[in-house]
């Protein structure tokens, strides 16, 4: 059996609200030409429009946030026309807010640290020696390096022969060969080598020339970059600090409220849940009397945050989660403006905020 709380009412509410207000607004808005001004005779009644009401989830966590140390061995290296990959970090002298903080990782490349390390497997050269003695040629294939092949039309004779009929008296037909100059080579046999042109070499197929290999460690450069991983210089942060989560907007007052609300956690018989599990309808709904969309939200983002303070190692949120009944009231003055009046806590313990 739950036992449901009670909410302050919207005249106590009202009456605290006046004493707390400005004087100086109060009277603006209530006073009437040529009477005296009594704050005891503006009534709730004649001011409160309407009333919504809503609920407070709140809780209190402790947070420890220690610098990250340095620590060695964290030295990274890049080949240098592949650093503009990677996110260098210079955070100056500033130190930076851990809760704010977007990225996971406590450690980060340093842009300051970037220094130019000599490649130690071409020694810095860039390159490693090709098979072709550093020369950039070898030997032509076709002509084995004699840098002339053998003319196919003479077959290397240099000469071609003519074949002539020639009869006798008797009419006999008889052939007659007749050598000749090769007109291809012109007697030589052999023509310069269409590959290499006669110089019996060609361009180094595995270096292409360049008479060396690049070296796969430095992508050809002779040097990497070296850095070191410096830590996210966080600001030290230890203390307590409050989770709020109201189902209706508390605006510019939700901060203020929610560090105020410490002093009425006691007094107040708020709903006190001691396991963030019961953080639902089923408990929430019977102890606070009602329960709406908003509220389920509030309720539901209220446990989601918990939880995550549970699983950050900086945060250690505390029981008991605190819900309290939450009541804006949204009023007008004697002269016709506008205001609102926000109240959280219970008919035993409440605070007051508003606009008036
Ligand atoms: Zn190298
Ligand atoms: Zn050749
Ligand atoms: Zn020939
Ligand atoms: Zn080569």
């Amino acid at each position: 059996m739950s036992i449901t709380i009670k909410a302050p009412n919207a005249d106590d509410i009202f009456a605290r609200y006046l004493r707390i207000a400005p004087k100086k607004d109060v009277e603006k808005g209530y006073a009437v030409k040529g009477a005296v001004f009594d704050l005891d005779k503006i009534s709730a009644a004649e001011s409160v429009q309407n009333v919504t009401k809503g609920a407070v989830f709140y809780y209190q966590y402790k947070i420890d946030i220690k610098p990250v140390a340095k620590s060695t061995g964290d030295e990274q290296q890049v080949q240098v026309p592949k650093a503009d990959r990677i996110d260098f970090f210079d955070f100056g002298s500033a130190s930076v807010d851990k809760e704010k903080w977007k990225k996971k990782e406590d450690k980060l490349p340093g842009f300051k640290t970037i220094r130019d390390v000599s490649c130690t497997k071409c020694g810095g050269n860039g390159y490693l020696k090709c098979d072709c003695g550093g020369t950039g040629e070898m030997k032509c294939g076709k002509c084995e390096g004699k840098g002339t092949v053998s003319d196919a039309r003479c077959k290397g004779t240099g000469k071609l022969e003519v074949e002539l009929t020639v009869y006798d008296g008797a009419l006999n037909k008889n052939r007659v060969r007749k050598p000749y100059q090769c007109p291809e080579c012109y007697g030589a046999g052999n023509l310069t080598c269409p590959e290499c042109n006669g110089a019996g070499k060609i361009m180094c197929k595995k270096c292409g020339g360049k008479k060396g290999l690049q070296c796969k460690d430095c992508g050809g450069v002779g040097k990497v970059y070296g850095y070191a991983m410096i830590p996210v210089p966080y600001k030290a942060v230890s203390g307590l600090d409050v989770g709020i989560f109201p189902s209706l907007k508390l605006g510019k007052f939700e901060k203020e409220m929610g560090q105020e609300l410490e002093q009425i956690l006691e007094k107040s018989d708020a709903i006190s849940i001691k396991d963030v599990k019961q953080l639902n309808q089923k408990v929430i709904e019977p102890n606070l009397g009602y329960i709406d969309g908003p509220i389920k939200n509030a309720m539901n983002e209220c446990a989601k945050e918990f939880s995550n303070l549970e699983k950050n190692k900086d945060t250690k949120p505390q029981y008991p989660i605190w819900v309290f009944p939450l009541l804006i009231l949204d009023c007008k003055t004697r002269k016709g403006s506008s205001y609102q009046i926000y109240a959280i806590g219970t008919e035993k313990s409440f605070i007051v905020r508003g606009n008036l």
